[in-house]
This record gives structure tokens, sequence and C-alpha cells, in this order.
């Protein structure tokens, strides 16, 4: 049985480019492997856990996922002076289809210190009659092939069951490799140029592998172009049909096998989606009778390491690509010199083809469905109903996304459903605070400006208030002093009346201005409001009702201040209704710590544009003589003095039902200081 390798210490293959993330999980979704985490908002590859399929790469619109770059690697192995061999994939038609000439390639690579420039091609020959020798024995069981990387690694970690089923023999770049070394020396270095960027970690007999990317990195950084180069040809041995396998839809397909292996089909699934699929069934037994071929990307010429189309990255130019690899190997076959592949291949086919692989299980263990579950509820997935699956998240499942976050793979945000949701919660408890601020805000400026009124009035009282004094006592004197049928009596009687009418505006202005001590008494609540009441003058067309609703009706206030807000409110409200009188009703009702009065009356109601004026010294709709517009402001600041708080509703449109105004004042019980 294989070992287990220790996965920790391998060099990461593909890493993130965090400021180009954009989070948008489409790397999520297509890793075959599950092997990008979420964290903190940031895309993560996990290096044990990648198989270098390098999917993520091909799919992220926004270049945030780089693969390992070896170039200055092979300029070091070049410089060391030993002979170096590039060995270069069957694919590079489809990358350099602006060189119409290959030998040209070819020169350019000699040209950055490879002392030798092979195909792999001759490799890929030498691997098929292998896989033809194997499978051409009847009594073979099914065989998964093996020269896809990322599908040996891929199986060696997620489906270690199947290594049994997997080909013993080496891949195409491993077989060149061992050609190379036969032919031209044991100590020579080996680099391997492809579309590919698993074969970097495929095996440790070969020194170097780039991709075409980084090929034409180096040619680019070289300065060196086409025209400086004189065609060369690959050195020997040439490949034959082997070239047409990154096209031809896999190995077993090439060269013939096909045809050959009457007993068994061969099963060809190209894609992330294709050959998971082919696994799972063959891992199942549903199509154990088949071979079958699996390639991670839709033929290698598909590969992560090919150059993006640089005008329209939307555009694969799969069928031009694969144009460009038939031309050239029709060419070739056209031109080749079969005898001399014959004698190559009987030369080589004898080196050691056979390879073993290791179990690398990394496979989780599944969650319990009640932790699953109390994931799934947190993201407010509490049934069937819910469970949308629509792979927003990258996963295929609502499940499967619930599993990755307890696996700390994944982030609650990532479901689209979940975060809207939550969006639209925020807005709302947003729109909550902002509505609340106004109010606030509003209600600041109210005090702000009552404040300043406040003051203003606070210093007229207090200059008023002696002359006031002086014209009552006088006036009182002059009129005692005048004789009983004197008229001017009655005069003097009208300026002491009148004195004493602007001495008491004068004092309603002190309340105001908060200037009075108050005296706060424990005061049974019931018994001021019945007190209020009965010395409140009203017509017979007014009612009055008292309904107390509460159990402790004790308070701490200025009995003297509070009557006058009681009594000055159902003073209004008898004022509200002139003519067909109505009905009052005043109500207690408690908390813990507070009791409120309402006043409720059924009057004219109170216009919407006054509602904002009401507190304001001086406001009033009623005739000279009749309202000062005090009564309100006097109240509030009484209010305002115990700590409390006074509201008003009300309704003057008689189309919108019952005309009428209610005042609410809420007290503290204790008074506060
Ligand atoms: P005044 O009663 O001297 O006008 P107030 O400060 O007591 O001054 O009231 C200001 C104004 O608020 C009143 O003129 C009236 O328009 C309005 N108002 C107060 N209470 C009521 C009520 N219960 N129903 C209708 N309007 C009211
Ligand atoms: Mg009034």
């Amino acid at each position: 049985m294989a070992d287990v390798e220790d996965t920790t210490k391998r060099k990461h293959l593909v890493t993130t480019i965090k400021e180009r993330c954009r989070v948008c999980y489409t790397c999520v979704r297509e890793c075959p492997a599950k092997a990008i985490r979420i964290i903190n908002g940031q895309a993560e590859v996990i290096t044990e856990r990648c198989i270098g399929c390098g999917n993520c790469i091909k799919v992220c619109s926004q270049n945030a996922k780089v693969f390992r770059n070896e170039t200055d690697r092979v300029k070091q192995i070049i410089n060391s002076g030993n002979p170096v061999a590039a060995i270069v994939a069957p694919s590079f038609p489809a990358e350099f289809s602006e060189i119409r000439n290959h030998r040209l390639l070819v020169s350019l690579i000699r040209a950055l210190g490879f002392k030798y420039v092979a195909e792999v091609s001759f490799g890929a020959d030498l691997v098929a009659g292998e896989y033809k020798k194997v499978l051409n024995t009847q009594t073979y069981p099914p065989v998964i092939s093996s020269d896809c990387p990322a599908i040996v690694s891929y199986i060696e970690h997620y489906h270690p069951d199947l290594i049994g089923s997997l080909a013993n023999i080496v891949s195409p770049m491993i077989a060149m490799g061992r050609v190379m070394r036969k032919r031209y020396g044991k100590n020579l270095n080996v680099v391997f140029i492809g579309p590919c960027i698993a074969k970097k970690d495929e095996s440790p007999e070969i020194d170097a592998a780039i991709t075409f990317r980084e090929l034409r990195d180096m040619i680019s950084q070289r300065g060196l172009k086409p025209a400086d180069v004189s065609a060369t040809e690959f050195d020997p041995p040439l490949g034959g049909k082997g070239g047409i396998f990154p096209v031809s839809r896999g190995l077993l397909n090439t060269v013939g096998i096909k045809e050959d292996i009457f007993e068994r089909n061969v099963i060809v699934a190209e894609g992330r989606s294709a050959f998971q699929e082919a696994i799972k069934e063959f891992e199942s037994g549903q199509i154990a009778q088949e071979h079958l071929e699996l390639l991670c990307c839709d033929g290698c010429i598909m590969g992560p390491g090919m150059s993006p189309y640089p005008f329209f990255s939307s555009l694969s130019r799969r069928y031009r690509k694969r144009a460009s690899v038939s031309d050239y190997v029709l060419h070739k076959l056209e031109t080749m010199d079969i005898k001399q592949w014959e004698k190559d291949y009987e030369e080589f086919c004898t080196i050691d083809m056979f390879r073993a692989f290791t179990n690398r299980d990394i496979r989780y263990v599944k969650p319990d469905t009640k932790e699953i579950d109390a994931v799934l509820q947190k993201m407010g997935k509490n049934g069937p109903q819910d469970f949308l699956d629509c792979g927003a998240c990258g996963y295929d499942s609502c499940e499967d996304h619930a599993i990755a976050i307890i696996r700390g793979l994944a982030e609650h945000e990532m479901c689209l459903p979940f975060t809207i949701e939550k969006l639209h919660n925020y807005i709302r408890e947003l729109n909550v605070s902002n509505e609340k601020l106004a109010n606030t805000q509003e209600a600041l400026r109210h005090s702000e400006k009552l404040a300043g009124m406040g003051q203003l009035s606070a210093g007229i009282a207090h200059e008023l208030n002696n002359p006031l004094g002086i014209i009552t006592m006088y006036s009182n004197i002059l009129k005692d002093e005048a004789n009983a049928d004197d008229p001017i009596r009655t005069d003097l009687e009208l300026i002491a009346e009148q004195a004493e009418r602007c001495k008491k505006i004068v004092g309603g202005l002190l309340n105001f201005a908060r200037k009075n001590q108050v005296n706060f008494a424990d005061v049974n609540i019931n018994h001021l409001l019945e007190q209020a009441i009965s010395t409140v003058i009203y017509p017979p067309t007014v009612k009055i009702s008292l309904e107390s609703m509460i159990r402790n009706p004790m308070v701490q206030i200025d009995i003297d201040q509070m009557t006058q807000v009681l009594t000055n409110l159902m003073k209004n409200s008898v004022e509200a209704m002139p003519e067909g009188g109505g009905l009052i009703q005043v109500r207690l009702t408690e908390a813990d710590d507070d009791i409120s009065i309402h006043i409720a009356d059924t009057g004219t109601g109170i216009e919407t544009e006054n509602m904002s004026k009401l507190f304001t010294p001086f406001f009033t709709t009623k005739p000279i003589g009749k309202g000062t517009g005090l009564g309100l402001p006097i109240i509030y600041g009484i209010v305002k003095m115990h700590k409390g708080n006074i509201s008003v509703k009300s309704n003057a449109d008689p189309g919108k039902g019952q005309t009428g105004t209610t005042f609410t004042i809420m007290l503290p019980r204790i008074a506060k200081s």
C-alpha cells in the first residue's frame, strides 16, 4: 500500500492577489477539490487541498489568482552550466500560433540557453504504446488514465480507494524526461514547458516545469524575436502521432488504441464537472467495465498555463487551438521520417514506464446533522422550503455550504438570500434610527428656542414686576382716596385690575422660564385630579370624566404647579368646545417608575400647521383679551421641572373622524434632582 504523504510541507501552487479579489465566489464554485477558503471576505487557496487544475486561475475575471512562477529557477538551472534540455508539450502550436514555422520557436527556446529542445510528443508515443500493451490484455481490470497530473492528485487526495485503478504508467512528460537522459546523459537537467501548472509538482524527476506564459515572459525579457533567430528542428527523437494527444480527447484515443480494444469502451471525460461525475459513477460501480480517460481541462490546449487571449478575454479560441495543433501534426505525419521514428521507438520502448501512486487522503469527516442544521438555521434556513440551492455561494447546495462553514472554509455572508435579507433589515433599522434622530433634532431645536425665549421672558418679567407693583399700589391708594361717587374711581379700579392681570402674565412668564422653585411633596394623584376637576368652571354642555387605572397613586410633585398644569389643560379643552359642548376624559395610567395623565377632549382639534407652535410663548388662536398664549409654555416649563414629558395628539379634520385633542403628561414617580 502507498505511503501517506505529509502535505503540509508542500509549496503553494496558486495564490490570491488580495487587492484584486472581489469575492465573487466563482473560484469556489469552479474548484473541483473545494480547496478555496473564504476568510474575512477573501478567497484563499488551501495548498494542501489544491490539485493544481488551475480552474480558479482561468475563471477569475480579475486575474486575482496566480500560479507559482518558476522562471527564476529555470534561469538558475541554465546558469549552473550543466546541460539543460527543454521538453515542449505537444500543445505548443495552439499557444504560438503566430509563429508559423515551429523551428523558429525551437531556436528562440535554444537562445534562452537550453542545449537541447525536444518534443514531449515522442514521450506520448511511448506512453500510448504502453497503454496499448497493458489494455490489450483481456483480463486487465478497467483503468483510469494517469496522464493528467491534476486528475492523479484528485484521486490520491479525494478518492484514494481508486488508486488501484490508476494506470501504473508514467506521463508523457516523465517518459520524455527519461528518454532525454538516456540519449543525452544521466546528468542532464530537464525543464518541461507546457500548458499545465499541476506539472510543476508532478515529479522530482523533472527539474522545473514552466508554462507557455512563463516561456513568453522569458523570451520577451531577453528581447528575443522570431526574426532574430534562424530556424532549427527539434532535437531527436522526434514525436509522431502522439502530438495529437492534447486535442484528440485523451491519450487512450490517441494512436488508435480505442479501435484495438474490443472488449471495453473508453469513456472520455474532460472538464471539471464531467471528470467528477465519471469518477463518482466509476466508484459506485455503474461504469466499472469501461476504461476512463480523464482530463481536468477541456483538453490540454485549454490549460491554465496557456496565455489568455488578449483582446476578447471571453473568447476561448478552443477550436482555433485545436486546428493549430492538428495542422501541425498532420503536416508532420506527412513529412516525417517513419523509418527513423520506428528506430527511435524500438530504442526507447524498453525504458521503465512504471509509476506508483501515493495515498494522500485528505477527505473530511461529514459533520453530524444537528451541527449542519444549526448552521443552516443561522442563515435563516429552517426547512426544505428555505433551501434554495441557488449556488451563489459557490457550493452546489445549502447543505454543502453549511458543511463548508463548519469546516472553516466558508462564511455565512456568502449566502446571497441571507445577506440580502440582512441588508434589508439593516436598511429598516437605519430608517428607524434616522427617524428617531430627526425627531430628536426637532425636539432639540424646539427646546433651544424655548430656552432662549425663557431667558428673554425672565428678563422682561423681572424688569416689569416692580413697576407693575407700583402701578397696582398707587392706583389702589388713589382709588381709596377718591370719593365714593367720583367717576375716576371706576377708571382707577380698571387700572388696578389690568395691572393685576399684567402681574399674572408676568408671573406666568417666570414660571415658563423655570425661575420658580419646585416644592416636591408626596401626593395622591387621584385626589389631586379630583380636586383640579372640581375647580374648573365649565358649561353644562361639557362632561368631564375621570378614570384612574393605577394601583399606586403616590407621586412626588409640586401640588400648586401641577394643579396649574391640570386646570390650564382642562381650560383649553373647555375653550376648544365653544358651542355644542362635548366630553373631556381624564385618564391615569402607570408604569414601573412613572405615571401618565391623559386629558382627551372632543373639541375642535389643533390644525396640523399649529402643532409645532403650541409651546411657544404668546402663540394663541384666541381673540385678544381671551388668550395670552402662555398656558402651554408654562405647562411645558413645569413638566420639565418635574423631569417629565408632555406630548400631544390632535385631529382637526372631521373628515378623518371625531375631532379632538389628547395631551399626555408623563411624570416620574420619584422626584429626581
Ligand atoms: P391660550 O389658551 O391662551 O391660547 P395656550 O398656550 O394654552 O394659550 O394654547 C395655545 C393654543 O393652543 C390655543 O390658542 C389653541 O389654539 C391651542 N390649543 C391648546 N389646547 C387646545 C385644545 N385642547 N384643543 C384645541 N386647541 C388647543
Ligand atoms: Mg390656554
